[in-house]
């Protein structure tokens, strides 16, 4: 049996993040519970053609490690996948990874004052958990009727097969999201023909970048006050962002007229940019980068379905609008579960409770991180935690440096969060976000849990707002310890 301080569930961004972070406050008794054989969560699962980050490389990084060796602007998937394993030789935490091994449940001892997990490479126990399970994790795959009876190869964005021929061949995409416009273009470029199937269309902007040379390199190598600067203008730019995705309608409009102006300048069939344009406010829904997916649709490699897949017979496609199509190959860019998260059935607190029946009503928090009911557990990129407008790595840090501030403190006492707290910041969630074009913009999107109408992923505000807010938790968001047993009347023991 294993006992640990701490253990963190995951080892993407979020679980190295954390495990840094611990290190730094002088908290090096930790495991990292890992389920898959290798670190970077998101960025080894999605190995799709054309995929990169879509927020500034050199802010898509810890602060601690700036990476002057990124190859451009916005870097490529396998690039932030290795900067993740240099991350964890460069932090020595190589020795407290455990890879291959799937958290299959924990629960609170209340006796023992421990995290009992049970693990596919053995039980562990610890003082307090982690869950940095990520949050764009789990593949959503759509309910299709017919998918089982599809001739030819199906998978996910994000479990690409790379068995699978798709070089002259037909080949369907189900989504019109993040992943699909990266995965399009590229497509296009080698397959007989791609149809898109798409649902709902979203906001696309320009999105520009460099490639950066040798010299380049070179030059964010030798002057590490250059990278910072770097960073500290794209930290800046991305808090500007905020104004417009959240609802300030001055900025908003503005960026809507730079999305339409996109649109008209790369799609000349007046029919075709229709369907492309997003019905619902500019912001409802994450508003995207690509300047490879409009002509991309718009050539003869491609041909936009406006509709969702209603069934699949065989071969054939049959969308909503009745259109059949004859295919190949079918990818699913259909996102991931991101307000139901799998890890939460698997969690169990004081009261016998799991985190997913305390959160039956969408995820709940105080400060984006501690739950009531679950003494000792932090959760990294979960409850409102995400960002429509910047990097979230930012808000992982300041998550990680919220825990690792209160378990030092913690002293050897257990944490638990009192239900008034995680109720009044819930509360300050829900006033913040009411006027937002999250919740008002007309659009179903994944930030809102469908079960209570409240936005759950979305942290409603700027990046700075959240570190503020973290830095005015001074502890009283915890219950007391429990007073000690009175053996006589006025007295204790
Ligand atoms: C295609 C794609 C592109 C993206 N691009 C950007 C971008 O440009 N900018 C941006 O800010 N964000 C982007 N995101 C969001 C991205 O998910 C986050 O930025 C970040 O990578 C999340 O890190 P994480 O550690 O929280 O989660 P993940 O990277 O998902 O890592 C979670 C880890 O937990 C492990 N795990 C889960 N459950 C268990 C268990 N029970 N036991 C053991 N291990 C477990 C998983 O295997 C995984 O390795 C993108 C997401 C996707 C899917």
């Amino acid at each position: 049996m294993t006992h640990v301080e701490v253990a963190i569930v995951g080892a993407g961004f979020a679980g190295i993040g954390m495990a840094m972070s611990l290190q730094r406050a002088g908290i090096d008794d930790l495991v990292m519970l890992e389920r898959a054989p290798s670190v970077g969560g998101t960025w080894r699962d999605n190995t799709y053609p054309g995929i990169a980050c879509d927020v500034p490389s050199h802010l898509y990084g810890f602060a601690a490690h700036p990476n002057p060796s990124w190859s451009g602007t916005y870097a490529r998937g396998d690039e932030i996948r290795s900067y993740l394993e240099d991350v964890v030789d460069a932090e020595g935490l190589r020795d407290r990874l455990r890879l291959g091994s799937a958290m299959r449940g924990a629960r609170w001892d209340a006796a023992q004052e421990v995290w009992r997990l049970d693990t596919t490479s053995g039980p562990v126990t610890a003082d307090a958990l982690v869950l940095a399970c990520g949050r764009l994790t789990e593949p959503a795959i759509p309910s299709l009727a017919g998918l089982e009876t599809f001739t030819g190869p199906v998978f996910h964005s994000a479990r690409w097969d790379h068995d699978a021929p798709l070089a002259g061949r037909r080949i369907g995409v189900v989504g019109t999201g993040a992943s699909a416009i990266q995965i399009v273009p590229e497509l296009a470029r080698t397959a007989a023909h791609v149809t898109l199937f798409q649902r709902t269309p979203a906001w696309i902007v320009p999105r520009g970048g460099d490639v950066y040379s040798d010299a380049d390199r070179e030059d964010f190598a030798a002057s590490p006050q250059a990278l910072e600067a770097l960073r500290a203008d794209l930290y800046a730019e991305g808090e500007a962002r905020f104004a417009s995705r959240s609802g300030d309608s001055a900025a908003a409009a503005e960026a809507e007229a730079v999305a339409r102006a996109h649109l008209a300048s790369q799609v000349a069939d007046p029919e075709l940019r229709a369907l492309l344009t997003p019905g619902y406010a500019f912001g409802c829904k994450r508003v995207l980068l690509s300047d490879e997916f409009y002509p991309a649709v718009a050539s003869d490699a491609v041909t936009l379905v406006p509709s969702a897949v209603e069934r699949i017979d065989g071969s054939t496609i049959v969308a909503a609008d009745g259109s059949r199509h004859e295919l190949d190959a079918l990818v699913l860019a259909t996102g991931f579960a991101s307000t139901r998260q799998p890890y939460a059935e698997l969690v169990v607190g004081e009261d016998a409770q799991t985190l997913a029946e305390h959160w039956s009503g969408g995820m709940t928090s105080f400060a984006s991180t501690v739950v009531a009911g679950f003494p000792n557990l932090f959760v990294l990129n979960g409850p409102n935690a995400s960002l429509g407008h910047s990097s979230s790595v930012l808000m992982i840090e300041e998550q990680a440096a919220y825990a690792a501030r209160v378990l030092r403190r913690r002293s050897g006492g257990v944490l638990r969060v009192d239900p008034a707290a995680e109720q009044a910041y819930t509360d300050e969630i829900a006033q913040a976000a009411a006027s937002t074009r999250w919740m008002t913009g007309g659009c179903r999107n994944w930030y809102v849990d469908e079960r209570s109408g409240r936005l759950t992923l979305l942290w409603p505000g700027t990046v700075d707002a959240f570190r503020a807010r973290l830095d005015r938790a001074d502890g009283s968001e915890f219950l007391p310890e429990p007073a000690l047993t009175p053996l006589v009347e006025g007295r204790t023991a």
